[in-house]
């Protein structure tokens, strides 16, 4: 059975899936995920992704992104402390590096904070290179 067409090409559609993701360092959405991984795999479909990206979610391979009011979003586990940029023209979301330690000095007096979120928004490099032309 090993090599059957069916499950090699189950593992090459994974393979770019997981390639799509890695390659863009930024958070994708099932959407996005599929037109990328689709230039690499013609005829990819949407069921695909959805259940190629919970395997992965399982694996601990991505972890998702939630913005509110927005469909989920999901990149790969394991960068870090980091929060993101979304942009509001194209509607990407990016990953910044680090954090801002004196954030969690906003509690009032007694707080005591465990985590916290961070969301930029804005234009991004492209976007806003466009407008200013
Ligand atoms: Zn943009
Ligand atoms: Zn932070």
């Amino acid at each position: 059975m090993k090599g059957a067409p069916v499950q090699r090409r189950r593992t090459r559609q994974r393979a770019a899936i997981r390639a799509a993701l890695e390659a863009a360092r930024r958070p994708l959405s099932v959407a996005e995920i599929l037109e990328l991984a689709r230039r690499q795999v013609r005829g990819l479909g949407i069921a695909t992704v959805y259940r190629a990206v919970a395997a992965m979610l399982e694996e601990g391979f991505l972890t998702p992104v939630e913005i509110s009011g927005e469909a989920l979003r999901y990149e790969v586990a394991g960068r870090g402390h980091h929060h993101h940029f979304r942009c509001r023209r194209c509607g990407r979301v990016f990953e910044m590096e680090g954090c801002v330690p004196e954030v969690e000095l906003l509690a009032p007096p007694g707080f005591l904070p465990e985590c916290h979120e961070i969301l930029l928004s804005g234009l991004c490099r492209e976007c806003n290179k466009g407008l200013s032309r």
